[in-house]
C-alpha cells in the first residue's frame, strides 16, 4: 500500500487535495480494469470509450494505453506519494510533478505539487482537480507529451492520429475521467 503524505497547511486545501487524490485512484482502478484483456476484448462499450479518446484500435496502441494506465495506478496506489502545496508558483499554475528528490525517482515515489490555481477549480468536470492530477502523472510515469490540449482537439487527434493520441496527456485525462459515471 502506498504511503500518502500531504504537506499542506490550510485544512480546506488539505481536504481538497486528499479527496481529489482518492478520486483519481478510484478512477484509475476502474480504467485499469477496463483495459484488462479479459474485459476490453469482450465489452463493446469499453472499446467504444477507448476509440473515442484513442482512435482506431490496434494492438500496439491498446497495449501502450494499458501500460500507461497501469503504471499510473501502480505509482499512486503502491508507492510513496507526497501532495505538496506550492504557493510560490504563479497563480496560473494548476500542478506539476517530480520524482522524489531522494532515493531515486519513480520507484521510490513521486511528489505532486499543487499550485494556487488547483484549489480554485472543481473536483470533477471541465479543467478539474482530478483531471489535472491524471494529466501530470501521465507525463511522469507514462512519458506523455502535450501535443494537443482540450476536448475538441484531443477528439480530433484520436480520430486522425491514434498513434499520437496514445502519447498525449490530455487524452489520458479525458479517457480516465469517463470512468466517473460508471
Ligand atoms: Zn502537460
Amino acid at each position: 500500500m502506498a504511503k500518502l503524505e500531504i504537506v499542506i497547511q490550510d485544512k480546506k486545501h488539505y481536504n481538497q487535495a486528499e479527496k481529489a487524490f482518492n478520486e483519481v485512484r478510484t478512477l484509475l482502478g476502474k480504467a485499469n480494469a477496463a483495459m484488462a484483456p479479459s474485459n476490453f476484448d469482450k465489452d463493446a462499450n469499453i472499446r467504444k470509450g477507448y476509440e473515442k479518446w484513442f482512435g482506431t484500435i490496434s494492438q500496439a496502441n491498446v497495449s501502450q494505453v494499458r501500460d500507461v494506465i497501469h503504471s499510473m495506478l501502480v505509482q499512486l496506489r503502491d508507492r510513496y506519494v507526497r501532495l505538496e502545496e506550492d504557493l510560490t508558483e504563479e497563480r496560473g499554475t494548476f500542478a506539476y510533478v517530480r520524482g522524489v528528490d531522494v532515493g531515486g525517482g519513480l520507484e521510490a515515489g513521486v511528489t505532486i505539487y499543487l499550485g494556487p490555481k488547483f484549489f480554485t477549480i472543481p473536483l470533477l468536470g471541465y479543467n478539474c482537480q482530478v483531471g489535472t492530477i491524471i494529466h501530470e502523472v501521465s507525463h511522469l510515469v507514462g512519458q506523455t507529451a502535450d501535443h494537443q490540449y482540450g476536448e475538441a482537439d484531443c477528439l480530433a487527434l484520436a480520430k486522425h492520429d491514434p498513434a499520437e493520441a496514445v502519447t498525449n496527456a490530455d487524452n489520458y485525462e479525458f479517457y480516465v475521467e469517463t470512468f466517473k459515471v460508471l
